[in-house]
């Protein structure tokens, strides 16, 4: 699960309850990761049978409630949100918020490497932006005061032992303390959303804090 959406963030997206920054990030996530797609529509599923069976007014029956639980793990007949096209860098839920090639926007270096393009996605509290990293190049020691979703739209990175690739989304939170490193080959780009300013804590620490814009 390290490399996909929790069931709290499919159930809030689902439930409309996500503000659009993580919104985006999920229906992205979505569009570039066909097994995290078909558990959402198996939540979907599973969703409406249970409201079925409360509308009939009958208890669910723990032998009902395991076999919906079982059919989570069948693969989802039909495929939500919208396929991605393979060909094309951005899933189409950013596609349609940017409308415009990667290579034509304007970038703003935040760290050596590193440079970011933030998305009209304000709703007064997430910051949404497209991070391009240089290849091997790592993003300085940070924890969270919040919440991070980090969604790979190309290339890659590697975080302690774990790879992720185009399509995984990580989530973290202020347990986690982490210098994700891009791939040393293609590089990094990708959506990150945050609830609140990440907290620096590498050597720099104290100098970076109080430097870095939100
Ligand atoms: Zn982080």
């Amino acid at each position: 699960m390290a490399h996909h959406a929790t069931p709290e963030l499919l159930l809030d997206y689902a439930s409309g309850a996500l503000p659009a920054a993580p919104a985006m990030a999920i229906a992205s996530h979505m569009a570039l990761c066909p097994e995290v797609s078909a558990d959402y529509t198996a939540l979907n599923r599973l969703g409406g049978a249970m409201l079925e069976t409360l509308e009939d007014a009958t208890p669910i029956e723990a032998r009902e409630m395991a076999a919906m639980l079982a059919r989570l793990d069948e693969p989802a007949p039909i495929a939500a949100p919208t396929p991605a096209d393979p060909r094309a860098t951005l899933p189409r839920p950013l596609q349609s918020l940017i409308g415009q090639p990667l290579d034509t926007l304007r970038w703003r270096r935040v760290a050596p490497g590193v440079r970011e393009h933030k998305l009209p996605l304000d709703d007064g509290r997430h910051k949404a932006v497209l991070l391009l990293i240089a290849p091997g190049q790592a993003v300085p020691r940070h924890s969270h005061r919040g919440q991070e979703l980090t969604l790979v739209l190309e290339g890659g990175y590697r975080d302690g032992d774990l790879d992720f690739a185009r399509g995984d989304l990580q989530v973290a939170d202020d347990t986690v303390d982490h210098r994700p490193v891009a791939d040393p080959h293609e590089g990094c780009i990708c959506l990150v959303v945050l609830d609140a300013p990440i907290r620096f804590t590498g050597p720099w620490a104290r100098w970076i804090n109080g430097l870095v814009r939100y």
